[in-house]
C-alpha cells in the first residue's frame, strides 16, 4: 500500500448463528454443561434440572463482520444474538463506517458513551465486544500481524490451561494443570444438597491426587452463608478455588465471603462483569484474588486492556473466562495472566474438541494442556469463520 495511507471502513454487518460455538451453552440433550447445574433460577424446583428450560441458550451467536475499502474482513464470534444483531447494525456501525479502523480508542468510546443510556453492562457491552474484537481481527489482517503483536508481543513461549468440565480426572490424563467442575445443587437443596456437592468433590479429589487444582464453578447460584459453608468444607478436600458463588450484583457479598474463606482458598469471579468501571469496583471492593472477565462480553479487547492493567497495578490475577483465541492473544502478552481456561465442549468432557466448533476454522487447542505462542503467529485473530454454518442477516442499515 502507498506510503500513508491507509485502508477505511467500508462497512459493518451482523449475522446469527445457531448451535454450540460463541454460545456454548446451545447443547444438544445429554452433554454435561446442561446436566442439573445450580444456577439462581434452581430456587424454583420447574427450571432446576436445566438451564435450557430457563432459556440460556435463548440468544445464539452473533457474528460480527467488519469489511475495509481495500476488500480485506475481519471477524468475531460472542453471544447476543438477535438483539445484538440489531444494536450492530442500527446503532453501532455508524461509528466505523467511513473511518479508519487504527482508531480502536475513539471507536470504542463513541460506542460506549452513545449507548450508555440503555446499555452500560450485559447484552449492549457484548454487542460493543463483538464490534471490537472484529476490529482487531481486521486491524491485524491489513497489518499481516497476529493480534498478540498488536498487544506487546508474547512474554511466554507458550500457553498452559486448566480445563472446565465434568471430569477433571480426564482432564489430567489429558496434561492440564487442573479441573474445575460445575456445582450441582444449590441453597434449595438445603443440607442434603450440600452433602452430595461434597461428596462429588471428595470423589474427584480421591480420583486425581493431592495436588491437582480442582476448582468449583457456582454460576452466581448461592448465597452468603451456603458459599461461605461450601468454601469451609471444601478447603477439607484441597478445593482450589471458589468461583462466582454470588449474584454479580452482590460485591458487598463477594468481599464478605473473600473474608470468611478459608486461608489459602482464592475467590474468583468477573466473568458476567464489565467494563473498567465494573472491574474497579471487584478489584477496590476486594471482593476476589482472580477476574475472570470474558474478553467477548467485558467490552473487547480495547476494554481488556485497560482492566488487565488496573488489576495487575493491584497485585491481581486476571485469568479470562473461556473464549478460545480471542483471550488466548491476550493471555500470551499479561504476565499477571499466567495460565488460561479451557472449556471441554465435548459432551462427555473425555475429549479435547475447539471450544466454539463448529463456527471457526483453524481454531487452535491445547495439546498435553499446552499451546505454543506460535500457533498464534498467524494474521489477526489466526481463524477463519465456517461458511458452512448457515448465517442469517435478521437486519441491514
Ligand atoms: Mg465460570
Amino acid at each position: 500500500m502507498p506510503r500513508g495511507w491507509f485502508p477505511k471502513i467500508k462497512q459493518v454487518r451482523a449475522f446469527v448463528v445457531r448451535g454450540g460455538g460463541a454460545d456454548y451453552h446451545d447443547q444438544g440433550e445429554g452433554h454435561w454443561i446442561d446436566d442439573h447445574i445450580a444456577t439462581p433460577m434452581a430456587r424454583y424446583p420447574e427450571y432446576r434440572r436445566s438451564r435450557q428450560s430457563f432459556g440460556i441458550n435463548v440468544l445464539g451467536t452473533l457474528v460480527v463482520e467488519i469489511e475495509a475499502d481495500d476488500g480485506t474482513m475481519g471477524f468475531a464470534v460472542t453471544t447476543g444474538g438477535e438483539p445484538a444483531a440489531f444494536i450492530v447494525e442500527k446503532h453501532l456501525a455508524r461509528f466505523l463506517e467511513g473511518r479508519d479502523p487504527r482508531e480502536t480508542e475513539k471507536i470504542w468510546d463513541q460506542m460506549y458513551f452513545s449507548t450508555q443510556y440503555y446499555g452500560r453492562k450485559g447484552l449492549v457491552v457484548n454487542a460493543i465486544s463483538g464490534v471490537d474484537l472484529a476490529l482487531w481481527d481486521l486491524l491485524g489482517r491489513l497489518r499481516q500481524e497476529p493480534v498478540h503483536h498488536l498487544l506487546g508481543g508474547a512474554v511466554r513461549d507458550e500457553l498452559q490451561f486448566y480445563a472446565t468440565g465434568a471430569r477433571p480426572d480426564l482432564a489430567k490424563q489429558m496434561g492440564f494443570i487442573g479441573g474445575k467442575m460445575p456445582l450441582h445443587h444449590g441453597p434449595a437443596e438445603g443440607i442434603e444438597g450440600l452433602h452430595k456437592n461434597i461428596a462429588e468433590l471428595a470423589e474427584m479429589r480421591s480420583r486425581v491426587g493431592a495436588d491437582f487444582w480442582l476448582m468449583l464453578d457456582c454460576w452466581m447460584a448461592l448465597d452468603l452463608d451456603y458459599a461461605t459453608r461450601l468454601a469451609h468444607a471444601a478447603h477439607e478436600h484441597g478445593l482450589k478455588w471458589i468461583e462466582e458463588a454470588l449474584s454479580p450484583d452482590d460485591y458487598w457479598g463477594y468481599a464478605a465471603l473473600k473474608q470468611a474463606a478459608p486461608k489459602g482458598m482464592l475467590v474468583t469471579t468477573g466473568e458476567h462483569e464489565a467494563t473498567r468501571w465494573g472491574f474497579r469496583m471487584l478489584l477496590d471492593m476486594e471482593c476476589c484474588d482472580i477476574i475472570q472477565p470474558d474478553v467477548g462480553w467485558c467490552g473487547g479487547v480495547t476494554e481488556l486492556i485497560k482492566i488487565a492493567n488496573y488489576a495487575d497495578a493491584k497485585g491481581a490475577l486476571m485469568i479470562p473466562h473461556g473464549s478460545s483465541v480471542y483471550s488466548y492473544h491476550f493471555v500470551v502478552t499479561r504476565h499477571n495472566s499466567p495460565f488460561a481456561e479451557f472449556l471441554m465442549m465435548a459432551p462427555k468432557a473425555d475429549q479435547v474438541v475447539p471450544m466454539f466448533h463448529p463456527q471457526l476454522i483453524g481454531e487452535p487447542v491445547p495439546e498435553n494442556g499446552r499451546l505454543k505462542a506460535s500457533a498464534l503467529d498467524k494474521p489477526g485473530f489466526g481463524v477463519e469463520l465456517n461458511r458452512d454454518v448457515p448465517l442469517a442477516r435478521p437486519y441491514t442499515h
